[in-house]
């Protein structure tokens, strides 16, 4: 290697593999499963950018992952012959932390209590190029840019610093990158075939690449994995364990998709769409870019996951759609502006909310379990998406005064209407806990009226530019005066609320002078059967809740 040039991680990496190689995280197989990701990655970003440059390609048409062991030196390389890297791109791409999403994770490690905890998180979260620290104690990165006529070499023992040199070009791949690794002494048996073996078959057997594995360096290499896109094979041929392999590997996640969706839509537009609501939460599902994960492709081609093929509120969502009517040679830019491509949008979206609303008709827990993680996104779309409101609010779930800590449903909200009783009344906070204990609560309590208890932030957006449902407006119980005399209270043992006494009437003379211009009204109200005041929202402004945030965003 000629011109070594030794440089530091940027501070955000150095953490990263700090506590990556410090973590007790038995799980080290996640490496492998990354770095054939990455591999994939870069085969299908040839092939996107031979679209527009054919000559990138070569004579070596055809993409493949190759891994090849070393077992005497316990080595253990992964070559692709994708779209390589220069020196500065190795330099940007494997020193710095890119991801938003990754950032957040060293966020979450750093602030995970325990130990545990954080080994917990890298289990959850896929941690890329930089997990390959985790079981040698050196990584090399051979590579060369497609077209390219330079080789690189990366190298680094993953403790704070790493170097970049120019090589010769018999040294790296004809095109493409090579991942070396040195594996540290307990982490030998990754250099075995029959672990490996097994590894990719497990967590990268659906990668649209296919995967060779020669178990020495002079081995001659065999298929194990084909390379066929599990897309485009027809459902019935398809196992669970096909569709959640191909979303851990997919989406970098490590649990069971919640739901998964997988069709082909012909007529007007063809297209393939296989997409996953994750089983948890994904790191960056509050990050306020709002980024969608869903990969666009045509005919087998990744162009971009930057198409938003997908509303902001449906975020969570992770798979692709492969289009056969899209033309090839379009530019990312351009694609973003096709009027097919918001066709299918419009189409794909609508189909997503009509599954989940399949998947709360047939497995009710298994929908509240999908509500708890990404309701609060989905209520987005309430005051983002109006066409789709009603279909919104069909799926929406809320714990109220009486559903005892389940999700509620608004059609079982308005079967459960007392007499005389028009609006659905809610209760919005910040703390559903402290929600339940509200004094604005009681004379609705008496009357066995239920309140949706709404304690996300959302939700006072929403809900205020809500019309209603089924014809019931929503209703704030710390707005106005909320109607109630005219609904029996439960217990017909309580005295109904007297007229109003001459007593009151003084304390409601004297509590108007104290208290002046702070107050709008002080009036006696149906609303408390215990309590002695509460302080209300007028009629037609605000209602309480929403004048706090407002407050604390200092407008
Ligand atoms: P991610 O894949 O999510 O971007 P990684 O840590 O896995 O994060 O990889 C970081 C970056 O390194 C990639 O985005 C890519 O630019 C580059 N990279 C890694 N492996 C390869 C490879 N085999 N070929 C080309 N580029 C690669
Ligand atoms: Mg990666």
């Amino acid at each position: 290697a000629t011109g070594s040039q030794s440089r530091t991680f940027e501070a955000d990496v150095a953490k990263l593999l700090q506590l990556m190689v410090h973590s007790v995280y038995s799980d080290k197989d996640v490496f492998l499963r990354e770095l054939i990701s990455n591999a994939a990655d870069a085969c299908e970003k040839l092939r996107y950018e031979s679209l527009s440059n054919p000559a990138l390609l070569g004579d070596e048409q055809k993409a493949s992952i190759r891994i090849t062991l070393d077992p005497d030196v316990s080595r253990v390389a992964v070559e692709d012959n994708g779209i390589g890297m220069s020196s500065e791109e190795m330099i940007e791409a494997l020193g710095t932390i890119a991801r938003s999403g990754t950032k957040a994770f060293v966020e979450r490690l750093e602030s995970a209590a325990q130990q545990a905890e954080s080994s917990q998180l890298i289990g959850q979260f896929g941690v890329g190029f930089y997990s390959t620290f985790m079981v040698a104690d050196k990584v090399e990165v051979f590579s060369r840019r497609a077209g390219s006529d330079v080789a690189s070499l990366w190298s680094s023992d993953g403790k704070g610093s790493y170097s970049v040199a120019a090589v010769a070009l018999e040294e790296a791949p004809a095109r493409g990158t090579r991942v070396v690794l040195h594996l540290m002494e307990d982490a030998k048996s990754y250099a075995e075939s029959f672990t490996i073996e097994q590894m990719i078959k497990a967590h990268s057997g659906h990668v649209p690449v296919p995967i060779l594995l020669a178990d020495k360096p002079d081995a001659e290499p065999r298929q194990v994995a084909d390379g066929a896109a599990l897309w485009t094979r027809p459902k019935a041929d398809i196992a669970a364990e096909d569709y959640t392999d191909f979303y851990r590997s997919l989406a970098g996640q490590f649990d069971d998709p919640a739901l998964t969706i997988h069709f082909r839509a012909e007529g007007r537009q063809e297209y393939t769409m296989l997409a996953f609501v994750p089983g948890s939460r994904p790191f960056d599902l509050f990050d306020p870019q709002r980024k969608g994960r869903m990969k666009l492709y045509v005919r087998r081609v990744l162009i971009t996951d930057e198409a938003d093929l997908l509303p902001g509120y449906l975020r969570f969502m992770r798979g692709l759609i492969d289009s056969a009517d899209l033309p090839l040679n379009v530019s990312r830019e351009m694609i973003q502006e096709s009027p097919l491509l918001s066709a299918i949008r419009k189409a794909v979206t609508g189909r997503v909310l009509s599954e989940l609303d399949k998947l709360a008709g047939n497995d009710a827990a298994a929908y509240a379990k999908v509500w708890e993680n990404f309701g609060a996104v989905l209520k987005e779309g309430l005051y983002e998406d109006f066409e789709r409101r009603d279909a919104l609010l069909g799926l929406a779930r809320f714990k109220t005064t009486t559903s005892a800590g389940e999700w509620r449903s608004l059609k079982d909200y308005v079967a459960g209407l007392k007499e005389n009783q028009t609006a659905i009344y809610y209760l919005a906070g910040d703390d559903a806990k402290r929600l339940e204990t509200s004094p604005h609560l009681e004379g609705f309590r008496a009357r066995g009226i239920e309140v949706l208890l709404l304690a996300d932030p959302v939700d006072s957006f929403w809900v205020t530019s809500a019309l209603g449902f089924d014809g019931k407006p929503f209703k704030s119980v710390t707005q106005g005066s909320a109607d109630l005399a005219s609904i029996p209270l439960a217990d017909k043992a309580e005295e109904p609320a007297p007229e109003v006494s001459s007593a009151i009437a003084a304390f409601l003379a004297f509590a108007k002078t104290t208290l002046g211009d702070d107050v709008s009204d002080v009036r006696a109200s149906e609303r408390l059967t215990s309590s002695a005041v509460c302080l209300v929202a007028p009629d037609q402004g605000m209602d309480r809740r929403m004048e706090q945030i407002l407050a604390s965003a200092g407008r």
